[in-house]
């Protein structure tokens, strides 16, 4: 599998384009504002679980209902009640009639802006020399060093670096590569690769596992945002797994965290090995346990792999 075109396969239609929650959004305010003689501010009372469309700070409520939107398409009756708007309207066509048509509508500089920080080539590539950028700096960071000195290196991880203008981020986001990673504090990805705002969709939980949640946010980073790669990111000395190799009592709900690492373990393991084998199993579950994630990796839209990340030597290699 290679990187063509800003896709694997060059299979995936156009990635020109945008965030379609943004557009959602704005396609049923703009409807509720011709509706009302109410400001913008005030085109809410819409009830969906939460009130949505009440303003900027409503935009996350209609991510997820744009996210049901596009993987199990509504009825047009719960369209209408999601809106809030009465039956008859022509609203819900509207939103129905697929992601294309609303692609359209998004200014390109706004897509223009979201791409500042897209590498031209192979994500995984990019992720790599990212981090090889990190990884010479995480050794230069030793005692010796001095704090101003500590401050340059640090500046010269991102001094090449490219920064997402705030105000598209705003309005929507285009990142390049999700990452389900462990919740340590010393595996944050945008510190590993280098990388800011906006550029990756992140996913992290103790052990770095596949859990329902965070497969089903996969799915969104695939099938709206258009993400062309996963990579499940295990790391040295993770405590989770440790815990799952112990006999050690847990409470219940680390019992049921610590399952599906379990699920994964060989009994010959070491705790690397065993970190490894975590991480490959957690990257195997994603396509075994959604259609979605399954279907856009068999056409090439998504490359799934797994990955180590070495705290000591701060380098990530790839696992087979
Ligand atoms: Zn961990």
């Amino acid at each position: 599998m290679f990187w063509v075109g800003g896709r694997w396969m060059a299979s995936f239609d156009e990635r020109k384009n945008y965030d379609i929650t943004t557009r959602i959004h704005s396609m049923m305010c703009q409807f509720m504002k011709r509706k009302s003689s109410r400001s913008l501010q005030s085109c809410a009372g819409v009830s969906f679980g939460t009130k949505v469309c009440r303003n900027q700070a409503s935009r996350l409520n209609l991510q997820a209902y744009s996210f049901n939107l596009i993987l199990v398409p509504l009825s047009r009756r719960l369209l209408l009640q999601a809106a809030g708007i009465a039956a008859g309207s022509l609203v819900a066509p509207k939103l129905l009639s697929g992601r294309a048509k609303a692609a359209e509508a998004i200014a390109p500089t706004l897509n223009t802006s979201l791409d500042a920080c897209t590498p031209p080539g192979d994500p995984i590539k990019a992720l790599l020399e990212r981090n090889m950028k990190f990884s010479k700096v995480w050794q230069a960071l030793g005692d010796g060093v001095s704090p101003r000195e500590r401050m340059a290196l640090k500046v010269s991880m991102f001094e090449e670096g490219c920064q997402i203008d705030r105000l598209a981020l705003a309005e929507g986001q285009r990142p390049w590569a999700a990452l389900i990673s462990c919740a340590d504090a010393r595996v944050a990805p945008e510190w590993i690769f280098s990388a800011g705002s906006g550029e990756l969709f992140q996913v992290r939980v103790a052990g770095n596992s596949a859990f329902d949640d965070g497969i089903a946010s996969l799915e969104y980073a695939v099938a709206v945002l258009e993400v062309p790669l996963i990579l499940v990111l295990g790391h040295s000395g993770c405590g989770a797994v440790k815990a799952a190799m112990s006999t050690a009592p847990l409470t219940p709900l680390l019992e049921d965290l610590v399952k599906p690492i379990r699920s994964s373990l060989k009994s010959s393991d070491d705790l690397t090995q065993a970190i490894e084998g975590n991480a490959r199993y957690a990257a195997g579950q994603l396509t075994k346990r959604s259609a979605v994630l399954k279907e856009a990796e068999a056409s090439g839209k998504v490359l799934i792999k797994s990955a180590f990340f070495d705290i000591k030597s701060g380098e990530v290699s790839l696992l087979n």
